[in-house]
């Protein structure tokens, strides 16, 4: 029988004297994109078993992963299916169906980070209201579902206003920018309309945007990755220097924050604490992401143990890992469409061409099969001993593409 300890663990799990390996726990992961594929490179090393869900059947993780199932993570009866073949479940992507994840806790499913956490998190006006009730700085943010309360929120806030979708949103597709009150109808006709669930946030004008991974062991223990600027392109994040380049006063309130923010939300896992470093000096909440995040990308490489490996380490109950950088510094290149087709194929080989010719230069090819434009198709990992000489190769990296876009 399922007997579930403080923490939401079963103790249907064997003795440590009669484990073989590391860990016997299937870690059922709903999601099968590159986050899933990179939790299912970091358990090969331990031969943790990892199986995952996601609607292709072809996705990025199908290949790597002990077992791949193909069915939709928001569809209940999918995810209920699944959970039956798995020892701990999590996820890779917050689109899932919180509701049943939820309903099969009850049911003495372990599930990790916790569905109440996952629910939070996916509809971001409740997630807003959630961590300013939790005394989290943020930029002021309204729920706007009428005219009435698009004209509150114009009077309140001003412009450029940025609306954006509660739910669905990721790689800033559920964001729209409203210059002026006349571009506000557009904007929120862009995102599907008052229907679609929207609400609004204050523009914040920041120097520079940070982020934080926080790791959360099941017995409690809390570790930080550091600090790191994230370099956006069209709302997506394009490019991830580690450390960030600030001042340890910033440094501390970052990661102040992010614990904060993170002992708000329940369950075992990583969490990446995304900010803003606004022009006055401030630092504010964007949003948190309950899972391995593009932020936290660079750790393969450039840190003791990788967000992924620490995840695995986290749900499943195994100590967490050292957290801290093994080389001084690293930059995390994301591989984003240029174009649709052929053409897109070419450019992207040219680059991790050119990338594998430059020393502490670590390609990932995500072997999504159609190229789209702004679509992340793998990232290039460059670690060295100075942060001039990572910003150097990336230059060195980057010119080849700009001599041949000419
Ligand atoms: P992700 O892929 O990280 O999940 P997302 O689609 O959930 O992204 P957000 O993180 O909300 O979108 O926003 C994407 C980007 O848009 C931010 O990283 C930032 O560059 C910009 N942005 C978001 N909110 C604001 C704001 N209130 N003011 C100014 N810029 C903003
Ligand atoms: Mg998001
Ligand atoms: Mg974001």
């Amino acid at each position: 029988t399922l007997q579930r300890d403080n923490h939401g663990s079963s103790s249907h799990r064997n003795e440590d004297s009669t484990i073989h390996g590391v860990s016997e726990t299937i870690v059922g992961v709903l999601g099968g994109g590159q986050l899933g594929r990179m939790l299912c490179q970091a358990a090969s090393l331990m031969a943790i078993k990892v199986m995952t869900l996601d609607p292709l059947e072809h996705s990025p993780a199908s290949s790597l992963s002990y077992q791949h199932f193909v069915g939709r993570f928001d569809d209940g009866d999918a995810v209920r299916e699944f959970s039956k073949k798995c020892g701990v479940l999590t996820i890779e992507i917050e689109h899932v169906d919180a509701i049943t994840l939820e309903k099969l806790e009850e049911q003495g499913v372990d599930c990790q980070p916790r569905p109440s956490t996952i629910r939070i998190i996916q509809d971001k006006y409740i997630q807003k209201v959630h961590f300013s009730q939790h005394g989290i700085p943020l930029p002021d943010f309204l729920k706007m579902d009428n005219p009435e309360s698009a004209e509150e929120a114009a009077n309140l806030f001003g412009f450029p206003m940025m609306v954006k979708s509660r739910r669905q949103a990721y790689d800033g597709r559920g964001n729209a920018i409203a210059h002026c009150k006349e571009e506000l109808p557009s904007a929120i006709a862009a995102l599907g309309g008052y229907e679609r669930g929207l609400y609004v946030e204050r523009w914040t004008s920041f120097t520079k945007e940070l982020a934080v991974i926080v790791a959360r062991g099941r017995d409690g223990s809390v570790l930080c990755y550091p600090v790191v600027e994230t370099i956006h392109k069209n709302s997506i994040c394009h490019i991830v220097e580690a450390p960030a380049d600030v001042p340890e006063k910033i440094r501390k309130s970052s990661v102040d924050i992010a614990l904060r923010a993170v002992s708000s939300l329940e369950g075992a896992g990583v969490f990446a604490v995304e900010l803003f470093l606004t022009n006055d000096g401030q630092v504010l909440l964007n949003e948190v992401a309950p899972r391995p995040h593009n932020s936290g990308h660079h750790t393969i490489e450039s840190c003791y143990t990788s967000q992924y490996e620490q995840h695995l380490r986290a749900v499943i109950g195994l100590p967490l890992g050292e957290t801290s950088m093994k080389t001084p510094a690293a930059i995390m290149y994301n591989i984003l469409g240029e174009e649709e087709g052929e053409r897109g194929f070419y450019l992207a080989h040219q680059l991790m061409k050119k990338a594998l010719s430059i020393s502490g230069a670590t390609v990932h090819w995500y072997d999504k099969p159609e190229m789209r434009k702004l679509r992340k198709m793998g990232h290039i990992t460059l670690v060295g001993p100075s942060r001039s000489n990572v910003k150097k190769n990336l230059d060195l990296m980057l010119n080849r593409k700009s001599i041949k876009s000419n």
